[in-house]
């Protein structure tokens, strides 16, 4: 629940407001930017009734999100902006500076290879190399990755070009695996819901890329990233990579939607993943530009030296010209439309539909 507060409070006005929440011991963080202030509420004030409010001098409107993720969108909402710096690096990943690009294979195939590509994609302009060592697959029977020597070969392509790495782990055994060697933990789709992972990774002094669930509604999306920060780790970059719907000529549906939207609701860095999102080459670079334009923070993408024989996900792997056209492109269409200010707005979070599906 949010309180709006009225325009131009004084700073008496605004200490004996928050005096009265204290005394109904309420938890609240109170933020301020120009044009206003607001209080986000802890879930305990849903027991009182809303006259209660309404009546504390200094408030203008109450809003109930109906999302029940204070954190997600309170924390957020008490930034002007979440930056988020990479380890051993210079990158920072902020919902206003420069779009950032995560690229690498979908899964880490021998040392000589990682070192290779990693050297390549850093040539074409990416910051942060990615690379599958423990690869949730759908069938037992596909290639599951190379586990932990997978992450000594992502360890060495880091040494070697400087990049952070990102990569998944689906399990507390694998995060203790991973710890010493990866700087961003991926969380992946399949494992958006996986709240004994996601209660670990809360504890964790890394960014985690929490991707959305195929299935995910962007509130339960947000909820996971709520259980991060309930846990102590704020450093979250939302990952949109396609959700599951009719349509059986992509792989997914890129839901550009939720990228614009969450833009409205979170001050978090928001990426993309084309590749998984289409689960084909040929479209990775028309939907990267288009998530850009829409507004994402950056883009991770699957790249392979011959995509075709990439040992896993070969149909949606593009080659390292075509990421470094899609570099380019992605800059000079964030610096053309001008994407410099995250359009957070605190109203846009009070409109909680309800789940009402309009076809
Ligand atoms: C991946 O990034 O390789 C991956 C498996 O992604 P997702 O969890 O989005 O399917
Ligand atoms: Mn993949």
């Amino acid at each position: 629940m949010f309180l709006i507060l009225q325009k131009h409070l004084s700073q008496v006005q605004l200490e004996n407001l928050c005096n009265i929440l204290q005394g109904q011991n309420l938890t609240f963080e109170y933020s301020a930017n120009s044009s206003y202030g607001h209080i986000s509420l802890g879930s305990e004030a849903e027991t009182l009734p809303e006259h209660f409010f309404m009546q504390v001098p200094g408030v203008e409107k109450i809003i109930r999100t109906g999302y029940r993720c204070p954190l997600a969108i309170g924390k957020a909402s008490s930034h002007i902006e979440i930056a988020i710096a990479i380890a051993k690096s210079k990158v920072t990943l902020s919902p206003s500076t420069k779009p950032v690009i995560i690229a690498g294979p979908c899964s880490v195939e021998s040392e000589e290879h990682i070192i290779n590509l990693a050297q390549k994609i850093q040539e074409a302009g990416a910051s942060l190399l990615r690379g599958g060592a423990f690869k949730p697959r759908t069938s037992p029977y596909d290639f599951q990755g190379l586990g932990i020597t997978a992450l000594k070969y992502l360890h060495l392509a880091s040494i070697e070009t400087g990049m952070p790495v990102v990569s998944e782990v689906m399990s507390a055994k694998q995060l203790e695996m991973a710890i010493d060697y990866i700087d961003v933990f991926q969380v992946g789709a399949r494992n958006m819901y996986n709240y004994e992972l996601l209660k670990e990774l809360g504890k964790v002094n890394k960014p985690v890329l929490l991707k959305r669930s195929f299935s995910a509604t962007i509130e339960e999306f947000l909820q996971s990233a709520e259980y991060l920060i309930s846990c102590g780790n704020a450093q979250i970059i939302l990952c949109e990579r396609g959700i599951r719907t009719f349509e059986t000529q992509t792989r997914n549906t890129l839901d550009l939607n939720a990228v614009a939207l969450l833009r409205t609701v979170v001050n978090m860095p928001i990426f993309v993943d084309p590749s998984h999102g289409t689960g084909n080459s040929k479209l990775v670079q028309p939907m990267s530009q288009a998530a850009i334009a829409c507004g994402a923070s950056g883009l991770i993408i699957e790249v392979h030296e011959k995509p075709s024989e990439s040992i896993s996900d070969a149909a949606q792997a593009i080659d390292v010209n075509t990421l470094k056209d899609i570099i380019k492109k992605s800059f000079a269409i964030w610096a053309t439309l001008n994407i410099k200010e995250s359009i957070f707005d605190v109203n846009q979070v009070l409109t909680h539909t309800n789940s009402t599906v309009v076809v």
